[in-house]
């Protein structure tokens, strides 16, 4: 099928190059020249594991193309994704002038073909009607400038579309493998034209052709009306966020009656109505989507007359554990002013380099406060030179230059390589071998062998 996919960040970049290796013919439109550029020259703008590879594949076989023009790709595509930004407000709200101005755009260059607009950003609940009228708009737009001065403009005739609510699961760090393998594909719309171009479109992902495991069931497709669809998004962020925030608040309690909680999250992992995952206790939730797809879900509630306490409570949680780390420093370092940390770790999680609400930067900020000298080494933010507008925090260039010097370490992600770091030689340049693991990740028994005082979260 033809796909444009505009908006190419983290979700529009890797669903664009995922539908072209899959058999689409894709025109990715985004309105940043500089990344147009970089990836017409076969260059990602993000770093994903296993994406600029395929992405290259993709343009020497003519899959997918990418342009500043957004005429030429809605003229192009049969199914147009909306994948632009939607940033937090500082009201906790979701910015949708992004999302907005596709829309119009979209409108003002619709062709007389049937489309179907796809919102893969996520927007506030009840999106779906909203777009539908901005594309209207942006239709009525084109058509009064087309009027002579004076004249009637006649009903639209070439706007036939739908709107689709396709949400979107990837994780950072591994959205290759999730869109090929996705747990479920969740389309709203009451269209039937639109859902059917739809299942065409993901079928050769809903039957596992791409999958890692082909065997696999076939991935269930759940069909919803739009605002259904939206929720779903928030829905799940908000529920993994909160499991995380719950963890969290377990541990700090074991932290206080001498439990492990690294022990209690297996005990309780095992039962199968609460299951494995986000039972890591560690220095809180950050990135790009949960703590921004929280806030807009409270919001949204806070518009309909409802407080939503048990989501607030899992930011309150949340906020303060980003701090943990600062206290366990206090509690071994006692005073902070003069001294050295160094973090292990800068980007919110591991493989990729998003620095957005990053726990790290809170840490940097609050460290600075305290009167404390910030280093720090990420294995991606390091080696790329990339700053992300870093201020207050020295960025090392290995992980030695890091330890050099400093008071204690704190690590902040868990970066696969970090377990295999030369702690020996670090302990030896710092100044109290004093290590943080905000994750629970590093071998505590190891580092205490080399003389590493070892502080974990809950344990
Ligand atoms: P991003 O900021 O990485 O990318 C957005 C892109 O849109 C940028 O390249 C920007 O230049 C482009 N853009 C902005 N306005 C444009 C316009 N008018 N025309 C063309 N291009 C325009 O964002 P992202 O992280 O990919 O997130 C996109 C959406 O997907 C958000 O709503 C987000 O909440 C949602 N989402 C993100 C993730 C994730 O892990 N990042 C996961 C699931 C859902």
């Amino acid at each position: 099928m033809r796909v444009c996919v505009i908006g190419t960040g983290y979700v529009g970049l890797v669903t664009g190059v995922c539908l072209a290796h899959i058999g689409h013919h894709v025109i990715c439109v985004d309105n940043n020249e500089e990344k147009v550029k970089l990836m017409k020259a076969g260059q990602s703008p993000i770093f994903e594991p296993g994406l600029s590879d395929l992405m290259q594949s993709c343009i020497q076989e003519g899959q997918i193309e990418f342009t500043t023009d957004l005429g030429a790709g809605v003229t192009h595509g049969e199914v147009l994704f909306i994948a632009v930004g939607t940033p937090p407000l500082p009201t906790g709200e979701s910015d949708t002038r992004y999302v907005e101005a596709v829309a119009r755009g979209i409108g003002s260059h619709l062709d007389g073909g049937y489309k179907v607009i796809v919102n893969k950003s996520t927007v506030p609940i009840g999106s779906g009607d909203w777009v539908r009228m901005i594309v209207m708009d942006g239709v009525a737009e084109r058509q009064a400038a087309m009027v002579p001065s004076g004249g009637v403009a006649t009903a639209p005739n070439d706007t036939e579309f739908d709107v689709v609510s396709n949400p979107e699961f990837l994780r950072e760090g591994s959205a290759m493998f999730d869109t090929f393998n996705p747990d479920r594909i969740v389309l709203g719309s009451t269209s039937p034209r639109a859902i059917a171009a739809m299942k065409e479109l993901y079928a050769p992902i809903v039957s596992r052709q791409f999958a890692n495991d082909k065997s696999a069931p076939t991935v269930p497709v759940v069909v919803t009306d739009i605002s259904s669809a939206e929720m779903v998004k928030y829905a799940s962020n908000a529920f993994l966020a909160t499991k995380i925030s719950f963890i969290n608040e377990v541990a700090n309690i074991c932290d206080r009656v001498g439990a492990d909680v690294t022990q209690v999250a297996k005990g309780i992992g095992l039962d199968s109505r609460i299951g494995s995952k986000f039972l890591q206790a560690g220095i809180g939730w950050g990135g790009s989507c949960f703590p921004k797809d929280v806030s807009a879900l409270i919001h949204t509630a806070d518009d309909y007359g409802y407080e939503a306490q048990l989501l607030k409570a899992a930011v309150s949680v949340n906020q303060r554990q980003r701090l943990i780390t600062i206290e366990k420093l206090q509690q071994v370092l006692k005073i902070l002013k003069g001294k050295t940390v160094g973090l292990l770790g800068l980007t919110f999680k591991p493989d990729t380099d998003d620095m957005r609400d990053a726990p790290a930067l809170d840490l940097i900020e609050q460290l600075t406060r305290l009167g404390t000298k910030v280093k720090a080494y990420d294995p991606l933010v390091s080696q790329t030179g990339m700053r992300h507008g870093l201020s207050n925090v020295i960025v090392e260039t290995d992980p030695e230059r890091l330890a050099d010097g400093c008071d204690a370490l704190v690590l902040v992600t868990d970066w696969e390589q970090f377990r295999t770091l030369d702690y020996a030689k670090m302990s030896t340049l710092m100044n109290h071998p004093v290590i943080i693991d905000g994750r629970n990740f590093l071998d505590q028994a190891a580092l205490e062998g080399l003389g590493f005082r070892y502080v974990g979260i809950g344990r």
